[in-house]
């Protein structure tokens, strides 16, 4: 038998699934070229079912969904799910991803879905996907760019020490692939005395030449050709990560594969296992890590979901910071020219912006929480009082049911502190996540309040309880801003604290204190703390009973 006829019996053993008729060819009119618009991007998210989400994917999708959605109105963004390793495959993920992604705004226009698959390039499982991977195969198999491999994990080991011991690069390739050039007849013979076996890609690289690449995020590429005979499908007919993605990008037709810079390693087995499938490579944007600054050595290092709280995607949720904080923060940090957009454009969606692969970073984008903060701060400064109370409540119904029930005794009460130095040039911006609001709000609640910080310390009891009994005479709930400021300053002249603040400044030994010692007891009395939002306002919320019933336990 010529070589050709000892091959084909190969292939039919190794892949008895895939008939005569089932080619490569077949698979391009099963899943042509997509019919979209000359700009329009496909790209995907690819995660594995290991149901755990951090701050990278959700970083990686933006770009994903964002590439997608402003290269044309006909983009692509879709799921696939990678779930080749059954072992860590965790149930609800497939759900667990599509929630989380859903609740920052990013939606999948195809894909796997939760209930089954949505659209023509399908199945999205790459379990569902044995017979696709199996026809590329063969036709590797059949041109001589596939072999089987017996080797066991001993036999590997061995190669491994002898590649040691002669300092010669470490993996299956060249003279070190023992299988590489095994007769076919043999071969034949090994799989029909049920050995088992890998099928290894045959690599006809030389690491002495270099393959230039052009990649979206990371410019110009230069790097030696591959070598290796990586594994292409494991013992079990299941595929690699290296040859899956090839298979599926090509035939889901994905435009650009955005996917993190940890691939760029592997990039040189890809890009001959393309060629050698004859794909057109999709265009590749390898973005750069989500980085952090080590708070104990003070450098840069990659997020981590053991030490960093902030990396998983959870802690947003628990926390309650509104997805348009995470998704504002991620946008600064995926696109450098973002943030100068914002502040020409600052009632805009981002969804406006013209979201560029080549204008994202390479050099890892540091996430920093305090500028996060600051960014949720200013997003929640901007929101009216009914928005800041239907996130609070809805923060507080699956996260704190006493705060709950609060809030929804009252929805007008509770409306109208939030509505407190709302609005305005400068708003105020008291928390960045819902969870801080409690705290914040506490002392609108009697069973929440407490005096938590102590009356100005230079104001004798005796003058304390004088000047708040004075108070609580002339107090009235209808007091506008400056009458109520007018009574104030007069009790403070009465009992010696001055309101001529510029004269006290001069010099404060002349006066006993000031009037915002005054005003600050008063404050103590009725919040609880030396800082609070306007007080007069705070009171008006607060109400006449409230306010006297503080006011008088005090005096
Ligand atoms: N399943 C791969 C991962 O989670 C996907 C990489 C890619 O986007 O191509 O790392």
């Amino acid at each position: 038998m010529d070589n050709l006829e000892n091959l084909k019996v190969l292939a039919s053993l190794i892949f008895p699934d895939v008939a005569e008729n089932e080619t490569v060819e077949y698979l391009e009119t099963v899943f042509p070229k997509r019919n979209i618009s000359e700009n329009a991007k496909v790209t995907r998210m690819a995660p594995s079912p290991t149901g755990s989400m951090h701050i990278g994917n959700l970083y990686g999708a933006l770009a994903d969904e964002r590439i997608a959605h402003t290269s044309a109105n006909d983009g692509v963004f879709y799921l696939r799910i990678e779930d080749t390793d059954e072992k860590r495959e965790v149930p609800g993920a497939v759900e667990k991803i599509i929630k989380y992604l859903g609740a920052f705004g990013i939606e999948f226009d195809e894909g796997a879905s939760e209930d089954g698959d949505l659209g023509a390039y399908g199945p999205y499982r790459q379990r569902q996907r044995a017979k696709i991977y199996h026809i590329v195969a063969k036709k590797l198999l059949l041109e001589g760019r596939a072999y089987p491999c017996f080797c066991t994990e001993d036999d590997l080991k061995k190669i491994h020490d002898e590649q040691e011991a002669a300092k010669e690069n470490f993996g299956y390739y060249g003279k070190w692939a023992l299988h590489r050039d095994m007769p076919v007849e043999e071969a034949i013979e090994k799989i029909k005395n049920g050995e088992k076996f890998v099928l290894r890609f045959k690599s006809l690289g030389n690491p002495e030449k270099k393959i230039d690449f052009k990649d979206s995020i990371q410019g110009n590429l230069s790097f030696p050709e591959n070598d290796q005979d990586f594994v292409l499908l494991k013992s079990d007919g299941i595929p690699t990560y290296h040859f899956a993605h090839v298979v599926d990008d090509h035939f889901m037709r994905t435009t650009d594969v955005v996917r993190g810079e940890e691939w760029l390693s592997t990039l040189p087995w890809h890009v001959e296992l393309w060629r050698a499938c004859g794909f057109k490579m999709p265009r590749f944007c390898h973005t750069a890590q989500v980085m952090k600054l080590d708070e104990e050595t003070g450098t840069k290092r990659k997020m981590s979901k053991r030490k960093d709280p902030e990396c998983t995607l959870g802690f947003y949720f628990e926390k309650g910071y509104p997805a348009k904080s995470v998704i504002e923060y991620l946008m600064t940090l995926l696109n450098s020219n973002y943030e100068q957009w914002r502040s020409a454009n600052k009632d805009a969606s981002y969804r406006d912006f013209q979201f560029k692969s080549s204008n994202m970073g390479n050099s890892g984008a540091m996430f920093d929480l305090a500028k996060f903060n600051d960014v949720s701060k200013n997003i929640i400064a901007s929101m009216t009082a009914d928005e800041v109370y239907e996130n609070v409540r809805e923060w507080a119904s699956e996260n704190d049911a006493d705060f709950y029930k609060l809030l929804i005794s009252d929805e007008n009460y509770a409306k109208s502190f939030f509505a407190i130095g709302r609005g305005g040039k400068k708003p105020r911006k008291d928390f960045a996540c819902w969870s801080e609001v409690k705290d914040f709000v506490s002392y609108y609640y009697d069973g929440l309040f407490k005096v938590e910080e102590s009356f100005p310390a230079n104001v004798p009891e005796s003058d304390r309880k004088a000047i708040l009994k004075d108070y609580a005479e002339v107090y009235s709930p209808e007091d506008d801003n400056s009458a109520w400021f007018e009574k104030v300053k007069a009790i403070s002249e009465k009992y010696g604290y001055t309101s001529d603040m510029k004269a006290f400044k001069e010099n404060p030994e002349a006066f006993k204190g000031s009037v915002t010692d005054v005003s600050n007891i008063i404050r103590v009395a009725v919040t609880g703390r030396n800082n609070s939002p306007d007080l007069c306002a705070v009171m008006q919320v607060l109400g006449k009973d409230r306010v006297l019933k503080r006011i008088t336990a005090f005096a």
